[in-house]
This record gives C-alpha cells, sequence and structure tokens, in this order.
C-alpha cells in the first residue's frame, strides 16, 4: 500500500477509535493538565505516561457500554432526593446505604460516592506501589472528578428533556469548550492536599448542584429570541449544531461557567491524586520511572478501548458518545 494510503488508513482508524465527539476532548484535556499541578517527586512518573493517563480519560465512558454497573457512577440525580437534597444526604456512603438502600441509591446515582471509593483505590495501588494500577485508577479518577463538575451530571431532567431542551447537555459540555476553550486560562497553580476527600467532592456537586437552573434558565431565555440551530460541515457531512452565534450568546450569559467548571476539574483532579499519593505516605515514585507497560497490560489497554462496542447496555444521554 503506497505510504499514503496507509497514513489515511492509520488516521481514519484513529479517528474511529476515539470518537466522534467533543466530550471527550475535555475529559482528555483535564488529565492532561491535571499532572502538571503535580509536585516534582510525583511529575516525573506521570509526565512519563503522559499520554496514556490522556487517552484513558475516557475509560468510564466507554465502561458504559459494556457493564451495567458504571452508569450510575457517573451521576447523581440529586432532585430526586426532594427539597434540599444536596445538603441533607448522608456524606458518607455507609450512611447513605443504611438510610436508602444500595438498589435504590444506584438507582438515582452515585457519583460522589463512588469518587472515594476510587480515592481509596488509588491510595491502595500507591501503598502497592504497582504503576498500571497507579496509572489506571489515576485517569478513572480524573474522568469522574470533571463529571461532578458538570451541573447537568446533578439533576434528572439531565438532558433539557424535562424543559424542552434536549441536547443541553452536549451542548454545555461538549459544544461550549470546543468553540471556547483557547480563551480559557488553564493555569491553576500546584495541587494541595485535602483534608477530607469525600467532604472535598460534596462541596464540588454542591456547587454543580446549585448551577443548574442558571444552565438551563439561561438557554432557555435565550431560545425564545434566537434560533438554536445552524448547519456546519464536518468532512463530508452536514450536522445540526447549536449555532456560532447562540453558542457565543450562551457562553458570555454563563459569565465564565465553563471555564470555571474546566479549570476546577483540573486542579481538583490533581489534589486528588496528590493527597492519595501522600496518604500512603509519598510512596517514592522514581523507582517506578523505567516502568513500561507488560504485554498483557497493553493488551488490556487495547481492549478497553473497544469496550463501547460491545453495547451491551444501553446507557443514557451523556457527553462521550462514541458512535
Ligand atoms: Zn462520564
Amino acid at each position: 500500500m503506497p505510504k499514503r494510503w496507509f497514513l489515511l488508513v492509520l488516521v481514519l482508524f484513529c479517528f474511529l477509535l476515539t470518537g466522534f465527539r467533543w466530550g471527550f476532548f475535555a475529559h482528555k484535556k483535564i488529565n492532561r493538565l491535571a499532572v502538571f499541578t503535580l509536585p516534582a517527586t510525583m511529575a516525573g512518573f506521570y509526565k512519563k505516561n503522559l499520554e496514556y493517563i490522556t487517552e484513558a480519560a475516557v475509560n468510564p465512558d466507554r465502561r458504559r457500554y459494556a457493564i451495567p454497573e458504571e452508569a450510575p457512577r457517573h451521576y447523581i440525580d440529586l432532585d430526586d432526593y426532594g427539597d434540599s437534597a444536596i445538603f441533607k444526604l448522608p456524606r458518607y456512603w455507609n450512611q447513605a446505604v443504611e438510610k436508602f438502600g444500595e438498589d435504590s441509591l444506584n438507582a438515582h446515582g452515585i457519583l460522589p460516592w463512588h469518587i472515594q471509593r476510587v480515592y481509596f483505590q488509588l491510595k491502595e495501588a500507591f501503598l502497592l506501589n504497582d504503576p498500571d494500577r497507579i496509572l489506571r485508577i489515576s485517569a478513572d479518577l480524573g474522568h469522574y472528578v470533571a463529571d461532578a463538575h458538570v451541573p447537568l451530571h446533578t439533576t434528572k431532567n439531565y438532558d433539557g428533556q424535562l424543559t424542552n431542551q434536549v441536547g443541553i447537555h452536549g451542548f454545555w459540555e461538549s459544544r461550549l469548550p470546543e468553540l471556547f476553550y483557547e480563551q480559557y486560562d488553564f493555569y491553576v497553580g500546584p495541587a494541595t492536599y485535602l483534608p477530607n476527600v469525600q467532604l472535598a467532592v460534596w462541596e464540588i456537586v454542591k456547587q454543580s448542584h446549585l448551577a443548574v437552573d442558571s444552565v438551563l434558565y439561561f438557554e432557555q431565555q435565550l431560545a425564545t429570541e434566537n434560533d438554536r440551530f445552524n448547519f456546519e460541515t464536518k468532512g463530508r457531512q452536514t450536522v445540526k449544531v447549536y449555532g456560532q452565534e447562540y453558542s457565543q450568546k450562551y457562553h458570555t450569559r454563563l459569565n465564565g461557567m465553563v471555564e470555571r467548571m474546566f479549570r476546577n476539574s483540573i486542579k481538583r483532579t490533581g489534589d486528588i491524586w496528590y493527597t492519595a499519593w501522600v496518604d500512603a505516605g509519598q510512596p517514592d515514585l522514581k523507582k517506578l520511572i523505567d516502568y513500561k507497560p507488560t504485554e498483557e497490560e497493553l493488551e488490556k489497554r487495547k481492549q478497553e478501548l473497544l469496550l463501547w462496542r460491545e453495547q451491551n447496555v444501553k446507557p443514557r444521554s451523556h457527553e462521550a458518545t462514541e458512535n
């Protein structure tokens, strides 16, 4: 095959693997930039594995197509619990199970408790000095932390389906960052230690949930005076998208909210990685610097990339749809 064709096929193949939508873009960028918040003692190892940490940022979304338990880890429908749920819900998993039972919790989403669970797994991976696990779990953790910063991951009206705004989920978290990220300031400073990860995560979810009304209301208002959609050509396809001007107006009304979400996601991902490492007794990551994934590990990673094809599970609308 001539070299040019080979390259073209390769590019197409990568495109198919990595997905068509920009939701993936935000997750990858957040994991990647979180590495640069880490202290030098950790950063060497993470930077050496920067490509993996970046690419694997979307593995949890891929798993949603293959594993039924995966979906509820990405959201929490706080409004299902009635008024002021964000202030009243039990902060710790065991207390929550006692009060509501595991099935009921899973039915409404378990995002904040799941982040705490993954933090524990990461701490354990550091204690074991297991590079495969450290990388895999760090990448997962970044994903869930980023999801917690998205207001529409904290409500049952997650895609505006209850208010005639279907599509707003992808609009807010994919289309807007795609259009405006170049204007964002991604410097968030160094990672800091969190004395209580679980409470810090609830604080994130609280801030996100308090923003739900604005996310929905501003868009609703705008739609009464403006056309939402335009057609854009992407390659050979013509697709219906939220128009540029419309997006600009919405972005302006949100008054920096998307950028803040992005920045806080980067900062908090770095913070929780760092906290897990400190809580594991600050193991020497320099020893892992020559780490290379085994054949077995590489095969595992390949399989993870393909998980979304399985389609055993039909997850609900979410940012990173690959098909
Ligand atoms: Zn997700």
